[in-house]
């Protein structure tokens, strides 16, 4: 028996384990402090008993403070493995932190109560990011239970604070530790399609504002002794529908093709139906092809507002939600490319191919870093939805992509 199929049997055999430990994570949330929660602690807690039985080479705990935490800080943990070779390392990061569940009466369950039906779990982070997680820690574990050294040194890195920008995360880990060395593999399994043929190297620039819109309050009967600030609003919308065509070229590696410009939240205005809103409020949510800048498609949108400003005799304003330049991608050929596409084959028969999506995953932070970074998981994208879940076939499947990797020469 070679030693693929070795790991591939004891993963196998950890498969009831695998579904337990997305049960127990689940029950310890790691909502970030800004959206309402407690943070990680405890989720990391948890991970290092589990390191520790593995158990790891060598395990380094990097507290980024944050003193909206009840802790006072964020965890983040490296953890490391031995190869053959130390020449590079192979990484796998996935992030503890989940977004809150939104409404409870969209679930089915209770979304920290993890529940298993026909082959899924359900529950809030089983698929974004623990199924990951949770597959790339048995990898480990079966490597340990078969007693192999991987080819090169493993490192898995578990993360805080992705969902709320990365800067106590991987943003902070990658400025105050020496672990990451350019020759490394870094695997990204944050975001997938459902055959798992999807390797994302390349990421759209991103750019959220807040669009405000001045006019003057009236009654709705005398609509002439105010000025409608939601009537330009929306004019200007419409208007903002022109950047398609302005910046329309499409880039087949991406999925979509093209750069997108949607309008998407609304703050309410008046209460009342017969009143002349003074104030207005929409976002825009702008996904932008690397041969773009975020500066020209600003400067567009700054024209179109000045000449919305000019007709209904309104002030707009733009406050910058996020920004984020397109990173430089990871080329479709590198040797990160090349470890998945082999891995996905063998596990699942299937072709995987590099592409570009509308973003934005932690690999950009990364990319932007000088490090080759490739995204893939097999997934059904349920992330941050009601009801989230995980196939546990895609949770066995995907740890054994990961031990394919690391026995890789
Ligand atoms: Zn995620």
């Amino acid at each position: 028996m070679n030693k693929f199929t070795r790991l591939a049997k004891r993963i196998d055999s950890f498969r009831d384990e695998m579904v337990n430990m997305q049960i127990r994570l689940c029950a310890l949330p790691s909502i970030s402090p800004s959206s309402g929660g407690e943070g990680e602690v405890q989720k990391a807690r948890y991970l290092t008993d589990f390191l520790k039985q593995t158990p790891f080479d060598d395990i380094e705990l990097i507290q980024a403070p944050d003193l909206e935490a009840p802790a006072g800080y964020r965890p983040n943990i490296l953890a490391f493995v031995n190869g053959h070779r130390s020449t590079r390392t192979i990484w796998i990061m996935t992030h503890m932190d989940v977004v809150p569940p939104g409404e409870l009466a969209q679930w089915r369950g209770d979304p920290f109560k993890a529940w298993v039906e026909a082959g899924k779990i359900y529950g809030r982070g089983v698929e974004d990011n623990q199924q990951d997680m949770v597959a790339s820690l048995f990898a480990v574990k079966a490597l340990r239970a078969e007693k192999i050294i991987p080819s090169f040194n493993i490192g898995i890195a578990l993360v805080s604070d992705e969902e709320t920008g990365s800067l106590k995360g991987i943003d902070y880990v990658l400025k105050h530790s020496q672990a990451f060395k350019k020759e490394d593999l870094i695997i990204v399994p944050d975001s997938g399609n459902e055959d798992g043929t999807q390797i994302e190297v390349a990421e759209k620039g991103l750019l959220w504002l807040k669009v405000k819109t001045v006019g003057r309050q009236a009654h709705a009967s005398t609509p002439e002794k105010g000025v409608n600030s939601f009537k330009a609003a929306s004019f200007l919308i419409t208007e903002l529908d022109s950047l398609h065509r302005t910046f329309g070229d499409p880039d087949p590696l991406f999925e979509p093709a093209i750069s997108t410009f949607e309008p998407t939240k609304k703050e309410a205005n008046v209460p009342n139906i017969n009143t002349i809103p003074g104030e207005d409020v929409f976002y825009l949510d702008t996904r932008l092809l690397p041969k773009y800048t975020l500066e020209a498609v600003e400067a567009q949108i700054q024209k179109l507002a000045r000449k919305v400003e000019k007709r209904f005799g309104v002030t707009i304003t733009f406050e910058v939600q996020q920004r984020a330049p397109a990173a430089p991608p990871t080329s479709a050929r590198a040797s990160v490319v090349t470890a998945i596409r082999r891995a996905v084959k063998d596990v699942y028969g299937a072709r995987a191919k590099a592409r570009g999506i509308g973003g934005g995953t932690v690999a950009a932070v990364f990319r932007r870093a000088g490090y080759e970074a490739a995204v893939w998981s097999k997934i059904d994208e349920t992330a941050h939805q009601p009801n989230e879940y995980c196939h546990i076939d895609n949770l066995v499947g995907d740890a054994k992509v990961f031990a394919h990797v690391f026995l890789q020469e």
